[in-house]
């Protein structure tokens, strides 16, 4: 018989727990509250506890499951809100009112849904993981592929004739080395084990956000991963919700660890508002949510992310691309921190465990572009997108460089652009991403050959401004040879006219690829014609105060449909203009 002998807040240990694993769930006390085992020690087993744990006594019986943490798979998972370990939060609320009570235990998926069931196959057919069995339509935006979950290879013996079952009905029955297995509509799997596939892809297609400053500069690849560090108030959440809005991925998970109290309530409370831009259907056809409020307990949160991960992978599996929010990551790394405390370990830098690095780089491998499992060629993806809050918007603290050195796409959040109201307030100086070359290619065959030059020339344009307002904080603009007041003058305009994005406008709150491309152009063909101007003696203040500048700064607001025919006038426009203005020079 197992029983408790110590209580450390989350953290609870136990005896007589012999012949238990890693990672196994338990049963705490009289309430029977759920816990993981995260340590063992000969017949001692330390478990993190889901649940408040105040209350619980010494001598307490444990009851060991046999099973892993593990999720439910299956329909009904689109449209959810969840906590970290996949119970129903509205679901909850409404059994319970708004607290969760301990012990509390509900389905993760619901089990009064009927699906409608297409099968795919036919009985006696030979079998293999990843195969899909059937199709049941979860939501309008939504076609969800029954597979044959992972290591499960043989024939098949019975298959569920179309119509419709829930989610628990037994929909198919295989043979694996002559023993009957019976499928249903979902599945189990342990949190913290991959989810495996055939291959990986490399990172060649973009995620396509929507974002200027992202898309032209700094894009992250569908299967990539990439961090939203910046301090308080400059835009992290904001991001994360037009990424979940206008991202071209198929499904959103979005793992939300709550900040301030109430900034959890607020997701809860604007998600379901959401509307995909595409379809107008609402957003939530296409999202799940994993929410941490504050008030939840700390292993939970340390959970969710593993929960919001497997959701992803079970996705990708289908051949869906799936963008995994996590907003924010050092509200997972304080639980680990916290939990890493309870257990007495011996503290890295800042108190965080020594192996957050490590923790963090396992969750970051979990993404990627996939060719799936199953007989048929598929793939699919699962992108990370992790937003970090550092204390003090300090980037040197421990949760930034260590996912620094995991991911490959850095956008850096700067307070001082947050305070000028310069958004999306992404450092266009401090960014990178390690993706630009790999993912030129499809840029020049869908977008345009010239993309990367004008990348390239927008971004030394930017730089340029840099080292040119150093001089001028030194020297005064007025030293400043005509062509580099132009280069202050261009490079405002690509900052303001190009880069700056309102979340909240109609039209501007997304971009599409083909208007930016015309944007850029415009503003670079500009800078082509005053730099000849300037050559020729006009001065910079004379080019800026031409009218056709406001039309450029208009161009934001112009639908995409518009934006060719438009663009074209601009640039038979500035050929004029300039014309005109080299014979004023002359005459
Ligand atoms: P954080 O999550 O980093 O603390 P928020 O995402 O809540 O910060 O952003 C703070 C405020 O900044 C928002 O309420 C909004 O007014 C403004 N903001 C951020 N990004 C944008 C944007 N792209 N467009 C317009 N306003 C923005
Ligand atoms: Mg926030």
């Amino acid at each position: 018989m197992a029983n408790i002998i110590k209580i450390a807040g989350p953290v609870v240990t136990a005896n007589g727990m012999f012949g238990c694993q890693m990672y196994e769930v338990v049963k705490v006390g009289e309430e029977r509250l759920i816990g993981e085992i995260i340590r063992l020690q000969g017949d001692k087993a330390i478990i993190q506890v889901y649940e408040e744990t105040s209350g619980l006594r010494p001598g307490e019986p444990v009851e060991p499951t046999g099973s892993l943490l593990s999720v439910e798979l299956g329909p009904g998972l689109i449209g959810q809100i969840y906590d970290g370990i996949q119970r129903p939060l509205p679901e909850i609320r409404s059994k319970i009112g708004d607290f969760i009570k301990r012990g509390v235990s509900t389905y993760s998926l619901p089990r009064n849904i009927n699906w409608y069931f297409i099968p795919k196959i036919k009985k006696n057919e030979k079998i293999e993981a990843g195969d899909i069995i059937a199709t049941v339509k979860e939501t309008e935006l939504l076609e969800h592929y029954i597979l044959v979950p992972p290591n499960i290879n043989g024939k098949l013996v019975y298959i569920a004739p179309e119509g419709e079952y829930k989610v628990d009905t037994t929909i198919a029955i295989i043979e694996v080395n002559g023993k009957k297995v019976e499928l249903q509509l979902f599945h189990r799997w342990p949190v913290r084990v991959p989810r495996p596939f055939k291959s990986k892809l490399p990172p060649t297609v973009p995620l396509l956000t929507g974002q200027r400053i992202i898309d032209t500069l700094f894009p992250i690849a569908k299967g990539g991963t990439a961090a939203i560090p910046g301090g308080f108030g400059t835009g992290k959440t904001v991001m994360q919700h037009q990424l979940a809005k206008w991202t071209d991925a198929n499904i959103i998970v979005y793992v939300g660890c709550g900040e301030r109290g109430n900034e959890m309530t607020e997701v809860l409370e604007s998600f379901p508002e959401l509307k995909d831009p595409r379809t107008g259907r609402p957003l939530m056809e296409r999202t799940v949510l994993i929410a941490n409020t504050s008030n939840m307990p700390v292993a939970a949160r340390e959970a969710s992310i593993y929960t919001g991960i497997t959701i992803a992978e079970y996705y990708r599996d289908m051949g869906y691309d799936i963008a995994l929010m996590a907003d924010s990551t050092s509200r997972w790394a304080e639980a680990l921190r916290e939990i890493s405390g309870r257990l007495e370990e011996m503290p890295g830098e800042e108190g965080f465990p020594p192996y957050l690095g490590a923790r963090l780089a396992e969750f970051y491998e979990r993404a990627g572009r996939v060719v799936t499992l199953g007989r048929e060629y598929r793939t699919g993806s699962v992108s990370i997108i992790g937003a970090v809050s550092p204390p003090g918007g300090d980037f040197s603290e421990p949760v930034v460089q260590s996912t620094l050195r995991v991911v490959k796409v850095f956008w850096a959040l700067d307070t001082a652009l947050a305070y000028r109201r310069h958004f999306p307030a992404i450092n266009w100086l401090l960014s990178y991403s390690l993706y630009n070359e790999i993912l030129d290619p499809w840029f020049k065959s869908n977008i345009a050959e010239e993309w990367p030059k004008l990348r390239a020339e927008a971004m030394s344009l930017l730089q340029k401004e840099d080292e040119l307002k150093e001089i001028v904080r030194l020297v005064g603009p007025d030293a400043l040879p005509e062509s580099d007041k132009l280069v202050l003058e261009i490079s405002r305009m690509i900052r303001e006219d190009y880069l700056m994005q309102h979340a909240y406008h109609p039209v501007d709150s997304f971009c599409s690829l083909q208007k930016m491309y015309w944007m850029i152009r415009v503003i670079l063909l500009f800078y082509k014609y005053a730099n000849d101007a300037v050559t020729k003696g006009i001065s910079t203040s004379r080019i800026i105060s031409l009218p056709l500048r406001d039309d450029i700064a208009r161009l934001k607001i112009v639908p995409s449909e518009k934006i060719p025919t438009i663009c074209r006038e601009i640039e038979d426009k500035i050929k004029n203009d300039f014309i005109q203005l080299y014979k004023e020079v002359e005459s």
